[in-house]
């Protein structure tokens, strides 16, 4: 129930501008994210990847539906690239794009424009020796967004996907991206879906994951098991033995912030660990659905949002 509440919430303008223009909201970024500017993000970066882990960043930002801001989140993305190839981090770190951001959801050629932006930021990654994955949304842009995956693989055989296990198409997604060279992260999902097209039971999501990870670890493909559940993250190390996968030929995937001492645990195992970063000044969305997920986080979010915390 609180769920659905906040799910809804994450995408209600009024409640958006109200909360993002509370006194005293900064301090909500650092728990969930590492800051506000570009360097804030090269620094997280540079601490992450020196303590054995990999990253993927994101500029925080979604269901733009301005030109002008869909060009400058693109434009953000191109700074960021350059900076951390300067920095030398680009070995250990890629870009995460929300389509959304990018134009996607704009009026007529929306779905073009954002296809154009993601390739150039998917240009500008591959000059930095790194990569893009295209982070998954709502169930209405996702053949949207499978067809810009397509074309940027064209080009940039290395562009991620995600696929989110609560919708019931999913194992047949896996079954099509599970091929030589493609890469997969998989996730539970994150936005309030219709039972037409998502299971709506935590129980169903989970076997839902455990049936799409079968898929994607015994394929050629790069599976990116994103999830801190722990009973997921057993069964996924059972069937990399069942499997016969390399350390490295598969990764797990972690949020900023969210259980640390499960990231590290692994790392020092010997497995790849990728840390998502968000960061920038529109945090929003991305706090709201964080608190979706947990009720602990609800009262950090709401003290924050009311500037004590
Ligand atoms: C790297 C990464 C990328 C993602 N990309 C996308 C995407 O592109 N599209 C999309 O729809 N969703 C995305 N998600 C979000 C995902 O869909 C889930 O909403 C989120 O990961 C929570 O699911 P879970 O698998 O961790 O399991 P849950 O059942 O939510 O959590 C399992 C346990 O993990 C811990 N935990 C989980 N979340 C939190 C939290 N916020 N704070 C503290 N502890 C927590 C708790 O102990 C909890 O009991 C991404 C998640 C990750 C990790």
């Amino acid at each position: 129930m609180i769920r659905r509440a906040l799910l809804a919430m994450s995408r209600n303008g009024t409640i958006k501008h109200l909360a993002t223009t509370a006194p005293g909201v900064g301090g909500v970024v650092t728990r969930f994210a590492a800051g506000e500017t570009t360097e804030s993000a090269v620094d997280a970066t540079r601490v992450l990847i020196a303590s054995g882990l990999f990253v993927t960043l994101d500029h925080l930002g979604e269901d733009t539906l301005d030109l002008a801001h869909a060009d400058s989140t693109r434009d953000a993305y191109l700074e960021l690239l350059g900076r951390l190839a300067d920095e030398g981090l680009t070995q250990g770190a890629e870009v995460s794009v929300k389509l959304s951001a990018v134009g996607q959801a704009l009026p007529g050629s929306g779905p073009k424009m954002a296809t154009a932006n993601a390739y150039a930021i998917a240009s500008a990654a591959a000059t930095a020796g790194t990569t893009v994955t295209l982070d998954m949304e709502d169930h209405t842009t996702t053949d949207l967004t499978l067809d810009t995956l397509r074309e940027l693989r064209a080009d940039f055989p290395s562009t991620g996907a995600v696929l989110q296990a609560y919708l019931r198409r999913t194992e047949s997604d896996c079954r099509d991206l599970a091929t030589t060279g493609s890469r997969v992260r998989l996730c539970k999902g994150a936005y309030k879906e219709p039972d037409s097209v998502a299971h709506q039971e935590r129980a169903d999501v989970d076997r839902s994951y455990v049936r799409c990870m079968k898929v994607l670890l015994a394929g050629g493909g790069y599976p990116m098991l994103a999830t801190h559940d722990s009973r997921l993250i057993n069964i996924a190390e059972a069937l990399v033995v069942r499997n016969e996968r390399d350390q490295g030929s598969y990764e797990f995937q972690m949020l900023y912030g969210v259980r640390r001492d499960e990231q590290r645990r692994l790392a020092a195992a010997g497995e790849k660990v990728r840390v998502y970063v968000p960061y920038g000044v529109e945090w929003y969305g991305y706090l709201v659905r964080r608190m979706a997920e947990r009720p602990a986080n609800l009262m950090l979010g709401a003290r924050a949002i009311l500037g004590s915390g």
